[in-house]
C-alpha cells in the first residue's frame, strides 16, 4: 500500500523536485502552500506523513504543527526549516513534530527520514498484537511494556530499542542506529551507542524473560527471543 504524504511548502524550487522524488519513490503526495490549506487538507484525508515548512505565507509551521495535533493527526510530523539552530528543534518537538530537518537538505536524507519515520508508525501500528514474551513498544506514548509490567527507560534506550524493535529478527547496523537515534553526522566513535545498548540490556534482563539485544559481530545488533 503507497503511503500518503502531505507536502506543506510555499516554496516551488523546493516543491517541484521534491514531489518528482516522492512520486518515484512510490508515495502518493499531495501538496499544501499555506498552513490554512494544510489544516484544510489533513481534515479531508488521511496522511502518514506531514512535511512542514516552518516558514509559510499564512500560519507559522509550529502553529499549522500544534493545529494538526489539536484536530487528532495521529501520522508523523517532519518539518522543515532554514532555521538551523537547536531551539527550533526543541520547540517543533514539544508542537508534536517527530523529526526535523534543516535546509538545505540532500534528497537521499529527506527519504532516509521518511523511512524511519514509517517504521516507527508501524511499530505503532503492531504493538499492540505482539506475543507475550514480546516487548510492547509504544510509540505514541513513549513507553515500553513486558506484559503488564513498564520497562523505565532513557530517552535514547527507547528510541534505540524502537529501531530494533522495528526491524525484529533482522539486523540493524551500527551506523543506521547512530544515523536514527542521534540524527546528525557523527565522527568515528560509537561508544555512546555500546553504552546505551549495554545499559538497555540490563534493563530488559530485569525486566523478565522477554527479546534481547543480540550483538552481531562486525556489523550491528538485533532483537530475538
Ligand atoms: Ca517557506
Amino acid at each position: 500500500m503507497s503511503h500518503r504524504v502531505l507536502l506543506v511548502e510555499d516554496e516551488s524550487d523546493i516543491v517541484s523536485p521534491l514531489v518528482q522524488t516522492l512520486g518515484r519513490e512510490g508515495y502518493v503526495v499531495d501538496q499544501a502552500s499555506s498552513g490554512r490549506d494544510a489544516i484544510a487538507a489533513a481534515s479531508r484525508a488521511t496522511y502518514d506523513i506531514v512535511i512542514l515548512d516552518l516558514g509559510l505565507p499564512d500560519i507559522d509551521g509550529l502553529e499549522v504543527c500544534r493545529r494538526l495535533r489539536a484536530a487528532g493527526y495521529k501520522g508523523a510530523v517532519l518539518i522543515l526549516s532554514a532555521r538551523s539552530q537547536e531551539i527550533d528543534r526543541v520547540v517543533g518537538l514539544d508542537a508534536g513534530a517527530d523529526d526535523y530537518l534543516a535546509k538545505p537538505f540532500g534528497l537521499a536524507e529527506l527519504l532516509a527520514r521518511l523511512r524511519a519515520l514509517l517504521r516507527r508508525t508501524s511499530v505503532r501500528a503492531s504493538g499492540a498484537s505482539a506475543g507475550d514474551h514480546r516487548l510492547q513498544v509504544d510509540v505514541d506514548a513513549h513507553r515500553v511494556y513486558v506484559g503488564d509490567h513498564e520497562v523505565a527507560l532513557t530517552g535514547k534506550e527507547f528510541d534505540v530499542l524502537a529501531v530494533l524493535a522495528a526491524n525484529r529478527d533482522k539486523v540493524v547496523s551500527r551506523s543506521q542506529l547512530m544515523s536514527e537515534v542521534w540524527s546528525e553526522a557523527w565522527y568515528g566513535s560509537t561508544k555512546t551507542l555500546d553504552v546505551t545498548i549495554g545499559r538497555l540490556r540490563q534493563k530488559l534482563e530485569k525486566a523478565g524473560p522477554v527479546e534481547r539485544v543480540v550483538t552481531v559481530r562486525g556489523v550491528g545488533f538485533r532483537l530475538e527471543g
